[in-house]
């Protein structure tokens, strides 16, 4: 862990070098960067098979970060490929270039939100906080619930509890909700994030309906989405961005929902591949294939359940699977987490944490609601990640 800090803060610390802030361009893969800056493209083969393969997910317009020297030659890049872990790439003290997957330095905090409305509730969640991420999160959560359009009146109060996190100061990436509620004519509407990451009112019903199917009959999952996990025994850290199931190979690969397929070809890393954009902005993504269903091209229209492919081991792939990514815009999110639930309303230990949680969320809610309204947020509590000198603490609102 020191050694990875010291090698992020070395070029800033000793070299007085510049700092150039860019965002990644869409389509543009590791190895044309690479090429575009000059770089060797041996620091890209030199990644193992899991390292090449997460270089394919750097979402577009990541903010990326450059270190010159007074010289103007690069001394380290960083490339975030997800909201926990960046790819570093830097030049050893034998002035050669290296790369390698480290933490993100960043904090987080959790947060309970109180304001009044005023206008209507993404405009008054954003003036309050400048976050459009949350104002959109918030509506989506009461989409079709609750009309803020009428029937609201003026100082109805929404609360909100959320996790964000923060890097140099500054919040980034998706907050996490973990409660909301709006009073509205009088009556409260509430929305709890379950275990699960999905949304539920306070009976335990599901707010967000999904859709999805998991794209394989008899699924095995053979690996589970991670965002950042730290090998013990390579000593390195990992992503998974999506989901394996194991498969023999030439098994059907079903379409999980209906949509339009937005690629159908091959990467070097996930081999042959399709997406599917659905209406509801999510991408799902197929990767490995043996060969895909006669037909298939860019722009197919495709129903749930459609062969779409057959499972193989083509590209960086250890042996025949379906690997199986879901995205929301850029961002990888776990597939598991939108996928149908067969069982209705919940019962036994998964009741008994959700109670508990919506508890929770109730006595925060009626707290701040016995406060004063104020239109910031105010700190609740707060956790610390990966703390170092190169973080500064946000301002308390
Ligand atoms: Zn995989």
């Amino acid at each position: 862990m020191g050694r990875i800090f010291a090698l992020l803060l070395l070029p800033l610390l000793l070299f007085g070098g510049s700092v150039k802030p860019f965002k990644w361009n869409n389509g543009e893969s590791l190895l044309t960067f690479l090429e575009r800056k000059k770089l060797p493209l041996s620091i890209y083969y030199n990644l193992d098979k899991d390292d090449q393969k997460l270089t394919e997910d750097i979402p577009y317009s990541a903010n990326c970060q450059m270190v010159l020297d007074n010289k103007n030659l690069i001394r380290q890049i960083l490339i975030p490929v997800n909201d926990e872990l960046q790819l570093q790439i830097y030049r050893t003290p034998k002035k050669r270039y290296a790369m390698q997957v480290v933490p993100i330095v960043s904090e987080q905090y959790t947060e309970t939100l109180y304001v009044p409305i005023q206008t209507l509730p993404y405009d008054d969640i954003l003036k309050a906080t400048g976050s459009k991420n949350l104002a959109s999160e918030f509506v989506k959560m009461f989409k079709g619930k609750v009309n803020f359009r009428k029937g609201f009146q003026k100082g109805d109060p929404i609360i909100l509890v959320y996790t964000q996190k923060y890097r140099l100061g500054k919040p980034f990436s998706m907050p996490e909700v973990h409660g909301a509620m709006v009073e509205i004519n009088g009556k409260q509407v509430t929305v709890y994030r379950h275990t699960d990451g999905r949304f539920y009112d306070a009976k335990g019903g599901q707010y967000e309906k999904f859709l999805f199917k998991i794209p394989i009959r008899n699924p095995r999952i053979t690996s589970k989405f991670t965002k950042s996990r730290y090998h013990p025994v390579l000593h390195r850290y990992r992503a998974h961005l999506g989901v394996d199931f194991g498969a023999r190979p030439g098994t059907p690969i079903l379409a999980t929902g209906d949509g339009r397929v937005s690629f159908a070809g091959s990467s070097h890393g996930y081999g042959n591949t399709i997406k599917i954009r659905h209406s509801n902005g999510l991408t799902s993504l197929y990767a490995h294939q043996k060969s895909f269903k006669k037909g298939i091209h860019n722009g197919s229209k495709i129903k749930q359940g459609d062969i779409i492919g057959y499972v193989g081991s083509s590209g960086l792939s250890s042996g025949p699977h379906l690997h199986f990514g879901m995205y929301d815009g850029s961002t990888a999110i776990n597939p598991l987490s939108v996928m149908k639930k067969t069982t209705e309303g919940f019962s036994g230990k998964e009741r008994k944490a959700f109670i508990a949680i919506r508890n929770k969320m109730d006595r925060i809610f009626k707290k701040a609601l016995q406060s004063k309204p104020i239109r910031k947020p105010y700190l609740n509590f707060h956790e610390t990640y990966y703390v170092d000198s190169e973080t500064f603490k946000p301002k308390p609102f």
